[in-house]
C-alpha cells in the first residue's frame, strides 16, 4: 500500500527524517527555507542521496485552494508560501486517492490541515529532546539564514538572531 508521509521544516528541526528509513515527502520551498542554513544543507543532500527525501510540488490549484482557506483563518496565524505547500501537497495526493499524513508541529500547519480534513499528527509526543542552534533570520520576508551572514540576501535588511529549537540527537552529529 502506498502511504506517504509529508514532513515540514518543524520536522527537519525535530531530526525526524535523519533517524528514520523511512521515505518523507517534502516541497522545494520547504527545502529552500531550510538549505540557507549550512547545517542542514549537507544532510539534507545525503537524504535526497538516499532517497529518503522526495521532493514534490502540489498542482497550482491546490496551492491556490490553500492559500484561500488560509486567508479565512488569518486570525490564528500567516502561514508562509512554504507553509502553504506542505498542505497543499497533502490535498493533492489526497485527491490523487493517496493516503497521506502531514506531520508537523507548527500550530497553524495543524489548524488549517484540520479544517481542511487532511491527516496530520504532531511530533510534541515523541519524546524528542531538544537543544538549540542560532540562526538569523530577516524580519521582513522571514528567509532564515547562517549566523555570520548580517544581511538579507533578497530584500537587504539587518538580520535578527533567534535560537532554532532542533533535536539534541541531531547536534550530537554534527561532523
Ligand atoms: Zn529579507
Amino acid at each position: 500500500m502506498d502511504f506517504r508521509s509529508i514532513i515540514d521544516s518543524t520536522a527537519f528541526y525535530a531530526g525526524l527524517p535523519f533517524h528514520s528509513l523511512e521515505c518523507y515527502y517534502t516541497t522545494d520551498l520547504i527545502l529552500n527555507e531550510l538549505n540557507r542554513i549550512t547545517f542542514f544543507r549537507t544532510r539534507i543532500e545525503t537524504l535526497l542521496n538516499t532517497n529518503r527525501l522526495l521532493i514534490q510540488n502540489p498542482l497550482p490549484i491546490y496551492y491556490s485552494k490553500v492559500q484561500t482557506n488560509a486567508k479565512n483563518i488569518e486570525k490564528i496565524k500567516q502561514l508562509s508560501s512554504a507553509d502553504i505547500s506542505i498542505i497543499a501537497l497533502a490535498l493533492d495526493f489526497k485527491v490523487q486517492g493517496i493516503d497521506n499524513c502531514l506531520i508537523s508541529d507548527d500550530y497553524g500547519v495543524q489548524n488549517l490541515a484540520k479544517i481542511m480534513n487532511l491527516e496530520f499528527n504532531s511530533l510534541l509526543y515523541t519524546g524528542i529532546k531538544y537543544s538549540g542552534i542560532w540562526i538569523n533570520f530577516c524580519p521582513y520576508c522571514r528567509k532564515l539564514f547562517d549566523s555570520q551572514i548580517k544581511t538579507c540576501s533578497d530584500c537587504g535588511s539587518s538580520l535578527k538572531k533567534k535560537l532554532k529549537r532542533i533535536s539534541k540527537d541531531m547536534l550530537k552529529n554534527i561532523d
